[in-house]
Formats: C-alpha cells, sequence, structure tokens
C-alpha cells in the first residue's frame, strides 16, 4: 500500500491515521472527540435513536467521578470521509472507542 503521506513545517514526513470506526457500544457521550476534531467527523445523537443491544453497553463508567453517568446520547461518524488523520479524538477519548488506520493515496 501508498499510504496518504503529511509533511510537518519541518519537512519531516508522517503518515495519518484516519478515523474508520466509533465503538457505540463503549462510547459514554463525552463529547471530548467532537471537541477536539478540527474537522466536521463527529455528531452526538439520541441513543434511543440507534438500533444497538443494551446487553452490549459498557457501564464501567458508573464507578467513574470524572465522567457523567447520562448514556442518553453518543457520538456518531457523521462525515469520516473529512478525518485528516492526526488521531487528536483518540488521544481525549476515555473509553477507547475509536479506531485508525493508514489509507492509501487514492489511484
Ligand atoms: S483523527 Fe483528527 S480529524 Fe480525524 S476524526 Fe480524529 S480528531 Fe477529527
Ligand atoms: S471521546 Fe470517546 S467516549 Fe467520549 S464521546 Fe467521543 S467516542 Fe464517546
Amino acid at each position: 500500500m501508498n499510504p496518504i503521506t503529511g509533511v510537518t513545517r519541518g519537512g519531516a514526513e508522517w503518515i495519518p491515521a484516519f478515523i474508520t470506526d466509533l465503538n457505540q457500544a463503549t462510547c459514554i457521550g463525552c463529547g471530548r472527540c467532537f471537541k477536539v476534531c478540527p474537522r466536521d467527523v463527529f455528531e452526538i445523537v439520541d441513543r434511543e435513536d440507534l438500533d444497538l443491544d443494551e446487553d452490549d453497553y459498557d457501564d464501567d463508567y458508573s464507578d467513574d467521578d470524572d465522567f457523567s453517568d447520562d448514556t442518553s446520547m453518543v457520538m456518531s461518524l457523521q462525515d469520516p470521509m473529512d478525518c485528516i488523520g492526526c488521531e487528536a479524538c483518540s488521544r481525549v477519548c476515555p473509553k477507547k472507542c475509536l479506531s485508525h488506520e493508514p489509507q492509501p493515496v487514492a489511484a
């Protein structure tokens, strides 16, 4: 694969890792990814509107005082094709919901 490659201001090459998946079963809807993303990739939605199995929800967060236990909202990928592969979203996600991969240069 010939991956899409970026260049820093100093001229060093780096390989962006673009978002490929968001695990809504573990997402707690905290909005951290939405706040740090410089693009229009994310959208917060009502969990009720999704066709998710409630048994799949991760409720480990309930013992964590840093996070709300309101799981009525969940993050979704509105436009993953707008991602620039910076991985800022994964750095702030407390539940490791987000997956990334380099992508090939379009033919
Ligand atoms: S990798 Fe960067 S651009 Fe892509 S979704 Fe995450 S924060 Fe947004
Ligand atoms: S940062 Fe993680 S847990 Fe929080 S809304 Fe985004 S995907 Fe969900």
